[in-house]
């Protein structure tokens, strides 16, 4: 296999080269955004989007971009390219840079820019068919007015606390309540519940990231017409009292949840709308890709 290839300031570097400085605020504090993106067929799924979601966690932390967003969006491109990937998992990080062992981000005078192209850890294939098993963790996810979860931020440790919990209960997800008790979403996916006609999503204002596969399903749903989606607070008893239940995100893409804290979550099987949204959703990615062109 040839050697990964690695974007990082400016230069491709292999694997074992790809170092960032024990300085470096992204290191020290987590103090960066990042991006994690996806590449079917030879395309890269909704760039836009996630290049625009960069700049507004960067503006939100008040980090310059030092690339502008065309410059970004093409280095995303010859990055995949550079690793012959047609089908792949990108993370893009825009980190302080180097500073010195204070917190001051005005002491970084020059962001880091690293783009990974790689393949993809997805659930098992089973979870797809028999749906995750999840537990709603103790860890409250972060008020928006401390750290805004709609900031996607190099510090993970709100959604890490949540996920060791996952992992001592030997499950793959937890889902997080905001500190008002409702549900805001997962460590890294977005949540919805399915009751008859109608789809709902917790509001971005509940402590969600503003999900890239969330708003891509909301858009498919809207344009089918057949179920109404909406964006909705609701508390855990919510989610035994629905049909189905499913989390999105750009690894996990849609996948459906079938046990929560080890009770069933409707009949205990994959839903059929659940499914049958998989199935849509897989459509609009080949038809953008088709429609849109390998680059
Ligand atoms: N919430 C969190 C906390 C996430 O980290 C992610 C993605 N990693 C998502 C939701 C899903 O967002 P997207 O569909 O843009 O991947």
């Amino acid at each position: 296999m040839s050697q990964m290839k690695i974007y990082l300031d400016g230069a491709w570097v292999s694997k074992d080269k790809a170092k960032l400085s024990v300085f470096d605020h992204g290191v020290l504090y987590g103090d960066g955004v990042f991006e994690g993106i996806r590449a079917y067929h030879g395309h890269v799924f909704r760039l836009k989007e996630h290049l625009q979601r960069l700049k507004r966690s960067a503006d939100q932390i008040s980090l310059k971009m030092p690339l502008s967003v065309a410059e970004l969006d093409r280095l995303v491109n010859l990055t995949l390219k550079k690793n012959n990937l047609r089908d792949g998992y990108i993370r893009l990080l825009l980190t302080r840079g180097v500073g010195d062992l204070g917190l001051d981000p005005r002491k970084c005078a020059h962001p880091s820019v690293v783009i990974i192209a790689d393949k993809l850890a997805l659930f098992p294939a089973e979870c797809y068919e028999k749906g995750l098993s999840v537990i709603i963790a103790k860890t409250v996810r972060n008020l928006p007015q401390a750290i805004n979860p709609t900031i996607k931020s190099m510090n993970y440790l709100n959604n890490i606390l949540a996920k060791i919990e996952a992992n001592r209960a030997a499950v793959p997800e937890a889902l997080m309540l905001n500190n008002e008790g409702y549900v805001a979403e997962c460590t890294g996916d977005n949540v919805f519940l399915i009751k008859g006609k109608s789809i709902v999503t917790p509001p971005v204002s509940a402590g969600a990231l503003e999900g890239i596969t969330r708003a891509a399903v909301m858009k498919m749903v809207k344009a089918a017409g057949v179920y109404s989606i909406t964006e909705k607070l609701f508390k855990p008893s919510a989610l035994f009292q629905c049909d189905e239940i499913f989390f999105t995100g750009t690894a996990a893409e849609i996948i459906p949840v079938t046990r929560i804290d080890n009770r069933r979550v409707g009949s205990g099987r994959a839903g059929a709308v659940t499914k049958r949204l998989i199935e849509d959703f897989k459509a609009v990615v080949r038809r953008e890709a088709a429609l849109i062109g390998a680059k």
